[in-house]
């Protein structure tokens, strides 16, 4: 990675931080980083996002290490996390950050053809094409490789019967990335990784409802789907490898939320009162709050130590340990902040909870998601036992 120094780091931290103060709409200060597709018809009601996008988008701050030409700004990785920095330092967010720049972008960017990424890549670099992941299927969820979904090569199309499952935000995509059975006679070597309008006759995207009470994601089904022959990224029956490398990005991306958490401390005060010496009056939920804060911390050193030692510059094997590693620091800080907020940590709807208490409620249910989506726990521990210890199988 080019390292940015002395002068030059200063300078472009300056600017940065009056860009930001100039132009990130301060009613956005500590709101939640809404970079989920299925977030999309919230995020899109308030004016100050949509102007914070717009903002972002024409900057092209949200992708900045991308090409002038697929709408990045053709900045290093070094002024990247300085941006980055400076936004975590207003309490900002990328608001362009998606599935897209996430997932399918960095792939496409390795694997795509120079039309697929001019057609696709300005449209994530600014947030206007959503994308979904089409991966899961009822019966291919960790053992991604038995997927069924069908795609017949038509001659001047391709032909897609099947379904999808646990796709996040279907409902409001407009194309998705799949992966789809182009020869049913062999596995892993039998998989095309295809690019699908979501706009296309003959597909239904069903919501399911999540134990949290959001409409995170749907059921796909694809009924003689007619996809065009350009739309499939590399070669036929090639995407196995396509699809590891995405599934890279995005554990990747899953583990790379830096100092995004807030802490616990101030609200422990509140809710628990303090003791003589003005701790948290309460001594097993302080030292277990201390560990969470540790953990964090040794995660943020091990996340800078995995990038520094990464020669290729994307994302290392070592991205199943920090996946796993995050959820449960997450998992951890929903439970004490649960805790900490006594009976009023199960609030569900009306009074007399607050605002941030009922948050709090959904945002401990939705954290046993962590270790499932983007590849469960127990496969990541797999893959780190083979790939990173290179233990026996
Ligand atoms: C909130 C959420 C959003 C999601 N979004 C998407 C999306 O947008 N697109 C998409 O394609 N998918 C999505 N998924 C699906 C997700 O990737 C799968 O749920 C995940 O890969 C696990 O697959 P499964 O649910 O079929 O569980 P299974 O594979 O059936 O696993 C069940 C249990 O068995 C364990 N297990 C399985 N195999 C092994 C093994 N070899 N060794 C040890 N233990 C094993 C697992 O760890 C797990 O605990 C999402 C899931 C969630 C929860």
């Amino acid at each position: 990675m080019v390292e940015l120094e002395g002068m030059e780091a200063r300078l472009f931290r300056e600017e940065a931080r009056a860009w930001l103060k100039a132009n990130f709409p301060p009613s956005l200060t500590n709101a939640p980083s809404i970079h989920f597709v299925s977030d999309r018809r919230a995020a899109e009601s308030n004016p100050d996002w949509c102007l914070w996008r717009q903002r972002m988008a024409e900057k092209r701050w949200g992708v900045p290490t991308w090409d002038p030409r697929y709408g990045g700004a053709g900045l290093t990785e070094a002024h990247g996390k300085i941006i980055g920095e400076e936004l975590a330092a207003i309490g900002g967010f990328n608001p362009i950050r998606s599935y897209g720049t996430m997932m399918l972008g960095p792939t496409l960017l390795e694997y795509g053809n120079e039309a697929q990424k001019l057609e696709h890549l300005p449209g994530i670099a600014t947030n206007e094409r959503r994308w979904c992941q089409g991966f899961s299927e009822p019966g291919a969820g960790s053992d991604l490789a038995s997927l069924q979904t069908r795609c017949v090569d038509m001659g001047d199309h391709w032909l897609v019967n099947g379904q999808k499952i646990w796709t996040s935000g279907a409902d409001q995509a407009d194309w998705c990335f799949a992966l789809v059975r182009t020869d049913t006679s062999r596995k892993q070597s039998g998989i095309s990784f295809l690019l699908i309008d979501m706009k296309s006759e003959g597909i239904e995207a069903r919501p399911i409802i999540l134990i949290s009470g959001s409409t995170h994601f749907c059921e796909v089904f694809f009924n003689d789907v007619k996809v065009p022959k350009a739309n499939l990224v590399g070669e036929v029956n090639q995407g196995w490898a396509i699809a590891k490398r995405l599934l890279q990005f995005e554990r990747n991306s899953l583990s790379d939320v830096k100092a995004e958490i807030t802490p616990l401390a101030p609200l422990a005060h509140e809710y628990c009162g303090t003791d003589l010496l003005g701790r948290i009056d309460n001594p097993d939920l302080r030292t277990r709050m201390v560990r969470n804060a540790m953990r964090h911390e040794a995660y943020l050193a091990t996340v800078a130590r995995l990038t520094r030692e990464s020669q290729s510059g994307g994302p290392s094997n070592g991205v199943s340990a920090l996946k796993n590693l995050w959820s449960g620091i997450i998992q951890d800080r929903s439970e004490l902040l649960i805790e900490l907020m006594g009976a009023n940590g199960l609030g569900w709807a009306g009074d007399p909870y607050t605002d941030a208490e009922r948050e709090a409620t959904r945002a401990w249910l939705h954290s046993k998601a962590f270790s499932i989506y983007g590849g469960s726990y127990e496969v990541q521990n797999n893959i780190t036992a083979k790939r990173t210890l290179e233990l026996p199988a």
